[in-house]
């Protein structure tokens, strides 16, 4: 298999030396396409070029900017079907999910296009003072290290508010899911976006990842994975001084209260645990049901899953593709075995690799529900990427908030009822960046994103953003 013409941007395009890594398809093992495997030098490169280019784009008007991602937006959505068929091939995701998350990709460059016109400081009157405004600069050269979970949608998470404020960039994606990443790149170049100013490097985390982190002229960090790398990366960036937005790791706990609408609550679970395979930071990975109705609510969940059909992501009929990568899928292994022996957990359904023609060659897990899991069980502690779901019964709103909380993580949360007295008490309560009241997992640029606790800090989308990739200058003029 040649390696694709076009894989890194900017100067570093010529500067791989032949030397790749493959990208394979988690649904059949089969190899897809080989990528550079870029080293240090090649993320010097590409700094370089963003170098170069920083200067001419910081003085185009950011109206001008915003019309290249209208042009990329649209393009994107022609492409539409192609660039789903190859995100379902590098990451496994049925073809349904891979569609929707491309047009999300376009939908965030349409979202910061019409921010553009919002860049502006401020006149701001000082006593005893002629005047005094402030001015907003761009920082410079901003990077992002991006996970395989959600490649699209996450890239124009962190490159476009960057870009749309004036900075150049650097983006490292997932080995396992850099394509449809570099076709992206290549679509907002075909868009007018000008050489330099998006840079992809391929590569291995803890050499091209770390010298991206590393690199002086780096001004600002975006990071999405797991926890324990986002604290390495914190760690790098905080002896450079560089502003880091690390979005981590989630252990989401869902609260169906006795009075939901159960036919939603167990769509929205069977949604929330099962999109992507479970692999997505904000899914539901802790369902706390009031005892009262837990065993209606099982019962009518277990249907539910056991109509789901895990199979090929380019199947038709697939709701549940593979996991993305083997490490995933001998996780999901361990746990699960973990739960038989040692935490005397209830497998209610589940609990094994599907047998079906081809799925000894894929990454494929059933979709498993678990009762009776014990508080200190790694299943309920740990962030799990997967198709696994730990239910636990509750006596009332105040158990369920306090078994929630009990997480290391707080990205996201879910409250199901009709009560606006619990709604407001868990909006309260709940020690996370996003809950949501009846619904799990809807994420969209006009809104902040980002967790607390171990789940990280800072936050993506949303109108104030912008301020995360500019500096304030202030000038005081006196006449
Ligand atoms: P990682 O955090 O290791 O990977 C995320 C990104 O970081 C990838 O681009 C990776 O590169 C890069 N990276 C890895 N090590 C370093 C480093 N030392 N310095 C800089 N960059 C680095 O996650 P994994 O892919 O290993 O997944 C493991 C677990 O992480 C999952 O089971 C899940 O729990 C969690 N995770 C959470 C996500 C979220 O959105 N919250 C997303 C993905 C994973 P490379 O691909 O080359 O290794």
């Amino acid at each position: 298999m040649v390696a694709m013409k076009m894989q890194i941007y900017g100067k570093a395009a010529d500067a791989c030396g032949g030397e790749c890594f493959d990208v394979k398809n988690p649904a059949t093992g089969e190899l897809l396409e080989q990528v550079p495997r870029g080293t240090e030098d090649d993320v010097s490169l590409a700094i370089e070029a963003a170098d170069l280019a920083f200067e001419g784009w910081a003085s185009t008007s950011p109206q001008q900017r915003g019309m290249i991602f209208y042009r990329a937006a649209g393009l994107v959505r022609q492409r539409k079907e192609e660039l789903a068929v190859l995100l379902t091939q590098e990451q496994g995701k049925p073809l349904a999910e891979a569609r929707s998350e491309i047009e999300g990709f376009a939908h965030v460059l349409e979202y910061y296009c019409g921010l553009a016109s919002s860049l502006r400081g401020d006149f701001v009157p000082v006593p005893g003072n002629g005047y005094a405004f402030t001015v907003k600069k761009p920082l410079g050269i901003c990077a992002a290290i991006i996970p395989w979970n959600m490649p699209a949608l996450i890239m124009g998470w962190k490159i476009a508010p960057a870009l749309i404020s004036g900075n150049t960039f650097v983006l490292k994606p997932a080995s396992n899911t850099p394509l449809t990443n570099l076709t992206l790149a290549s679509i907002l170049n075909e868009a007018g976006l000008p050489a330099g100013i998006l840079n992809v490097v391929t590569g291995p985390g803890e050499t091209a990842g770390e010298s991206l982190v590393r690199n002086p002229n780096v001004r600002k960090i975006s990071f999405t994975g797991e926890s324990r790398t986002g604290k390495r990366v914190a760690e790098l960036a905080a002896s450079g001084m560089k502003r880091v937005t690390l979005e981590l790791g989630g252990s989401d706990p869902m609260l169906v209260c006795d009075d939901a609408n159960l036919e939603s609550a167990v769509a929205g679970a069977i949604r929330g645990r099962f999109y992507n395979c479970g692999q997505a930071c904000t899914a539901v990975k802790r369902l706390y049901v009031f005892e009262s109705i837990a065993e209606e609510f099982i019962r009518k969940l277990e249907a539910g899953v056991k109509n789901l059909k895990v199979g090929n992501g380019l199947d038709k009929t697939t709701n549940i593709g593979p996991l993305n990568n083997r490490h995933q899928l001998e996780y999901i292994k361990g746990l699960v075995a973990e739960i038989e022996e040692k935490d005397g957990g209830r497998i209610i359904t589940g609990g094994k690799v599907p047998e079906f023609k081809g799925s000894d060659k894929g990454y494929f897990f059933e979709p498993t529900l678990v009762s009776d899991v014990p508080g200190d069980s790694r299943l309920l502690k740990e962030e799990v990427f997967g198709p696994l779901l730990p239910i636990v019964t509750v006596k009332d709103m105040d158990e369920a908030i306090e078994e929630a909380n009990r997480s290391i993580y707080g990205l996201g949360a879910s409250i199901w009822t009709k009560d606006l007295d619990r709604v407001r008490i868990g909006c309260e309560q709940l020690n996370a960046g996003i809950i949501w009241v009846n619904q799990h997992l809807k994420v969209a640029p006009e809104v902040p994103f980002g967790g607390v606790k171990e789940s990280g800090f800072g936050r993506e989308n949303g109108p104030d953003i912008l301020s995360e990739y500019l500096d304030t200058r202030t000038i005081m003029l006196k006449t």
